[in-house]
């Protein structure tokens, strides 16, 4: 009985600790994709002492790109995997709390980037970034021009020769040709004719650079000495490629394929007698212990949260500042100039909003320091930008995230959450806008395309988002909705493109136009036209601060290790009693006077449109979030293993002590039995 309960404590406990823990970045990839995956610690250690060279994606989980291009990668190392004698593949996702640091050692502004690196690359050496398309082809052709240009300072320690993959001249197959020593360790030579455009000798050359008793050369017929020997040696160079395999003892064999690919070649090769197999097998440069407790590392809790469909949360708006602030503007090493002047107009619209903006007051008083001391710095380095936005002073600091989510949560990991976040935190800022009756209303589409276009990490949704700004440009003239509307249309279009069209998509949360005809019937007229009017009249209900919910607030302000190398300790309130105190009244002020409005008679009051939200929740709920399901809090818990760690305890001293006196009980028994 004792066992048992024992055992069940421990499980709940277990599960307690597991789920309160925060969760962390879940990566795009595992080893079984025949890549390393690096972090913080590793990266620059692997570089520094491998023989080989490396291509390493730098990417981030949240990146809609990058999970559309994780196949395409997975599926390239796969196909080079062969070559890893020569160059092997490696990720990192930089968001996870281990990387942060290292990617912005690298300067990685863009998700994903593909980085070269030479052998033993020097800690200082930045890399070469690839700047071509992001087809397989194509960056395959990347490689193998990357080995050629890096192979003779390779260090080569295998038993067979070191391949080459430049032109061979006719001199050098002519000397293949006459009969090699039994001492020679290879028993073939091929040569591949081609043209000059041909990746396929190179291709064969590195599929089979792992393979024994086997050496390749590729000779180019459009040049002189290569048409000849062609010639000498009855190639048809009407149809090339063609390969030729010389024995060691000087005779000439041809290869024939059904299809002239490298994947048929490297197969009639790799099947001569005596030649091994390629080593395609993927040896992580780490130990098992490095790599299974990083894996565990990469496990994410989902600890799925109930939220209304109509609701805006604050601790989505909250993610995102944070980690527009903490992640992508510091990204940037200098920020100088453009970044800089994007960056202040960014800020100062937020400021512009004032109270109509959804935020603790601790936020709107930080936004305004951060205003102010914008206006005075030009030029501002990475340690000065994060000392000044980590510092906490009672009543101002930069918000927490919420790392699960809320209105932004996955069904799947990977998905929605950061770019769900910053579209919540535009829409409620061009909300605000029109609340707050600003006469400009380019003040936020401004703001929108000034951060996106300096800071947004997912590279291709810059890309496509600055041609949407082209194709849709905000126009003032359209009334005192432009700004909302503007916003609308953009985020309508991006919608459309991936609709059914990306890996993006969470099935639980399709790419709707927006708002379905469920949520707002009034906003369609026959046929599924819009009616602009009741559309904006519908997304000014929803971004507005009365619809915004406090749900799920965090109000743990805690730094990660990084932030915390800036952090100036003397400036921190006194008392926990006090931080919790001062981030209560915050929180609560911000909204007093919001939360006792009768808007049930609002045409676009959520419960007009048929939803079960029946009121705001309020600072109160928030104690949900620090609970399991199973209804425990941590305390409880604590408490419980204490109580029982006690009783335990006391039960074994009464079976000691009852024991003891049973045992003297029977000696005097025996003594009396003697006497
Ligand atoms: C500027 C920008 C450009 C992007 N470009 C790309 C890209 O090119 N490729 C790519 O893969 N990903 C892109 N993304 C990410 C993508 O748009 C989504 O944010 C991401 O896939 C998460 O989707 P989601 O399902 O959470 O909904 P999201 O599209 O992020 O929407 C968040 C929430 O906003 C509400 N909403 C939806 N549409 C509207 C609307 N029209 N008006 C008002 N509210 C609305 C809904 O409640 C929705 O749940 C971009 C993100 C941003 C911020």
């Amino acid at each position: 009985m004792l066992i048992r309960s024992c055992l069940v404590l421990i499980i709940v406990y277990y599960i307690q600790c597991v789920t309160s823990d925060a969760a962390v970045e879940k990566g795009l990839y595992d080893e079984k994709d025949n890549v390393t995956i690096f972090n913080g610690d590793n990266l620059l250690k692997t570089l520094s002492t491998s023989q080989t060279l490396w291509l390493v994606e730098y990417y981030s989980s949240w990146c809609g790109h990058c999970q559309e291009f994780a196949p395409i990668f997975k599926a390239l190392a796969k196909d080079v995997a062969e070559w890893h004698m020569l160059l092997k593949v490696g990720v990192i996702n930089c968001p996870n709390s281990m990387n942060v640091q290292i990617c912005r050692n690298m300067s990685i502004l863009d998700y994903p980037t593909l980085r070269f690196y030479p052998a033993f690359s020097n800690v200082s050496n930045p890399g070469e970034t690839y700047k071509g398309d992001q087809g397989m082809n194509e960056i395959r052709r990347e490689i193998i021009d990357y080995i050629a240009k890096h192979i003779s300072d390779l260090k080569w320690t295998h038993e067979r020769p070191k391949p080459i993959l430049r032109v061979s001249g006719s001199e050098e197959v002519m000397n293949d040709l006459s009969p090699a020593p039994s001492s020679e360790p290879i028993l073939y030579t091929a040569v591949i004719f081609e043209d000059e455009n041909s990746y396929i000798g190179r291709e064969v050359i590195l599929d089979t650079s792992s393979c024994t008793n086997i050496f390749i050369r590729r000779v180019n017929v459009n040049r002189k000495d290569g048409e000849d020997l062609a010639r000498k040696l009855g190639i048809d160079t009407n149809d090339l490629p063609q390969a030729i395999v010389i024995h060691r003892n000087g005779t000439i064999q041809n290869i024939q394929v059904k299809l002239k690919t490298r994947h048929f070649f490297t197969y009639k090769l790799t099947r001569l007698p005596g030649v091994g197999e390629p080593i395609a097998r993927f040896n992580s440069p780490f130990s098992q212990n490095l790599s299974d407790s990083y894996n565990n590392v990469n496990q994410v809790t989902v600890d799925y949260r109930d939220v209304k469909r109509d609701k805006v949360y604050l601790a989505d708006i909250e993610s995102a500042i944070r980690y527009a602030l903490t992640m992508e503007v510091a990204a940037v090493k200098v920020l100088e100039g453009k970044k800089l002047e994007g960056l202040k107009t960014f800020i100062s619209a937020f400021v512009k909003l004032g109270e109509h903006m959804p935020a603790r007051a601790s936020t709107h008083a930080f936004m305004s320091d951060l205003y102010s001391w914008l206006q005075t710095q030009d030029t501002i380095s990475y340690n000065a930008w994060m000392e000044k936005i980590v510092q906490k002073k009672k009543d101002q600091y930069l918000p927490p995230s919420n790392k699960l989510w809320v209105g932004c949560q996955p069904s799947k990991p990977s998905l929605r959450r950061y770019p769900c976040s910053l579209w919540t935190l535009f829409h409620t800022m061009s909300v605000a806008s029109v609340n707050a009756q600003l006469p400009d209303q380019s003040l936020v589409p401004n703001a929108m395309a000034a951060y996106i276009t300096n800071f947004f990490g997912c590279r291709e949704c810059r890309i496509n988002f600055m041609k949407e700004i082209k194709q849709m440009p905000y126009n003032s003239s359209t009334g005192p909705y432009s700004a909302v509307l503007w916003l609308w249309r953009i985020h309508n279009s991006v919608n459309e493109r991936l609709h059914s069209n990306s890996s993006t998509e969470d099935p639980a949360f399709p790419k709707l136009q927006f708002p379905p005809m469920d949520m707002c019937p009034s906003c369609y007229a026959a046929d599924r036209i819009w009616i602009e009017d009741n559309v904006a009249q519908y997304l000014i209900t929803r971004y507005s601060k009365i619809n915004v919910a406090l749900d799920y607030l965090n109000f743990n302000v805690s730094l990660t290790e990084d932030e915390k190398k800036f952090e100036k300790k003397d400036k921190l309130p006194e008392t926990k009693n006090e931080i919790w105190e001062a981030r209560l009244q915050n929180a609560q002020s911000s909204y007093n006077g919001n939360h006792h409005e009768n808007n049930d008679k609002h045409p676009f009051h959520p419960r007009a449109l048929g939803s079960n939200i029946i009121g705001r929740r309020g600072v109160g709920s928030i104690t949900g979030s620090f609970r399991l399901q199973l209804g425990f809090s941590q305390i409880d818990l604590n408490l419980c293993v204490v109580i029982w760690l006690v009783s335990v305890g006391g039960a074994l001293c009464l079976f000691w002590g009852y024991k003891c006196r049973r045992t003297l009980f029977f000696r005097r028994k025996n003594y009396k039995h003697v006497l």
